[in-house]
């Protein structure tokens, strides 16, 4: 008998999955049971499809780390009778979902491929066809029995991205997210082009899903004039553990007095301060300028070339994971899943 590749669909929201309402003409998420009558082109696949829906649905401005919870258990779940998932998530925050499952989900060795759409799956000019279609397509591609692509990913109009590489920085053009420091892990044009040697290797071992996630963080982001106030009131938040610092270039910040001495106290503190660039592209290096080396001292985490997204996410697994400060510090540095690099 032919062996079937099992591919779940999650969906869990967002513009992909609307229709316009006939009678108001306004957009209503589509009952995923009429899935085929939506996009026939699903039923020429060989693949056996399946389908688990959030409900209520969520527009992904309204998720939050349970959400990112549920998803897992979802995959979880269902990790050993399917070859691939494709996540359906609305864009304005797939790259947080998508780089805060990358952490989540250690030792997979499946893919798990998220998309969406700029424009609903009823409009005729919609986007998210081919997005769905190819999605699909990925989530199925394997290489002698084993999955081709064994991580969490983001596939949006032709590019196959590592999902905590990623950023959305598009609101309207079909080419909505970028991955400014890692490249496109496949390119999809006529042929499904594999960037092979960009794409982590299968471990074989067994599906770890971490299930803590710590919110007791802040994200600071530097602006010429930012207030001594406006400083101090974040880093005096109440049972802190985490700030994402947005830093100018390759890391910089104001070397003003009462600014190094608001961060060197807070890091004496127990206050971990991850330095995160505001450029999307390049890397953070402390110590190449003056302004950065300070920072160094005092001891600011360099974030090398993290989004602010897999920053943020990542810190919420590691808090969740009660490590010591020494240690903290040590997987900070670490690409877990190949969000950083590290020279
Ligand atoms: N607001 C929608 C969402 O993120 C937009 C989209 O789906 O792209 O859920």
């Amino acid at each position: 008998m032919e062996n079937k590749i099992d591919i779940l669909i999650i969906y869990t929201g967002g513009t992909i999955g609307m229709i316009k309402d006939p009678k108001t003409g306004s957009l209503k998420p589509f009952n995923f049971e009429g899935v085929y009558d939506q996009i026939p082109e699903l039923k020429r696949f060989h693949y056996h499809l399946d389908f688990y829906c959030f409900d209520p649905l969520i527009d992904s401005s309204d998720i939050n780390p349970a959400h990112w919870i549920q998803l897992a258990e979802v995959i979880e779940k269902n990790y050993e009778s399917f070859d691939g998932f494709v996540v359906l998530h609305g864009s304005d925050t797939m790259a947080y979902t998508a780089s805060a499952l990358s952490f989540m989900l250690e030792n997979l060795n499946k893919p798990v491929i998220f998309t969406g759409s700029q424009l609903p799956l009823g409009v005729l000019r919609t986007d998210g066809k081919e997005n769905f279609i190819t999605a699909i397509e990925l989530a199925a591609a394997t290489e002698d029995n084993t999955p081709l692509i064994p991580e969490v990913c983001i596939y949006f109009e032709n590019h196959l991205l590592r999902a905590n590489r990623t950023v959305k920085y598009n609101a309207e053009n079909f080419n909505a997210f970028v991955s400014p420091n890692y490249p496109a892990l496949a390119e999809v044009g006529v042929y499904l082009k594999y960037n092979k040697h960009q794409i982590l290797k299968p471990n074989f071992k067994k599906l770890k899903v971490h299930k803590v996630l710590d919110n007791r963080i802040v994200i600071l982001k530097l602006f010429p004039g930012i207030s001594k106030e406006a400083v101090e009131a974040i880093i005096n938040i109440p049972d802190l553990k985490v700030m994402i610092l947005e830093t100018f270039g390759s890391g910089n910040a104001t070397m003003e007095e009462w600014f190094i001495t608001a961060l060197k106290t807070a890091v004496e503190n127990g206050l971990h301060i991850i330095n995160v660039s505001q450029c999307p592209a390049g890397a953070v290096e402390q110590g190449k300028y003056d302004t950065s080396l300070k920072l160094k001292e005092i001891g600011i985490i360099s974030g090398y070339d993290i989004t602010t997204e897999a920053a943020l996410t990542k810190s919420m697994f590691l808090l969740g994971q009660n490590l010591t400060p020494g240690k903290f510090r040590v997987i900070m540095n670490l690409p877990l899943r190949g969000e950083i690099t590290v020279y």
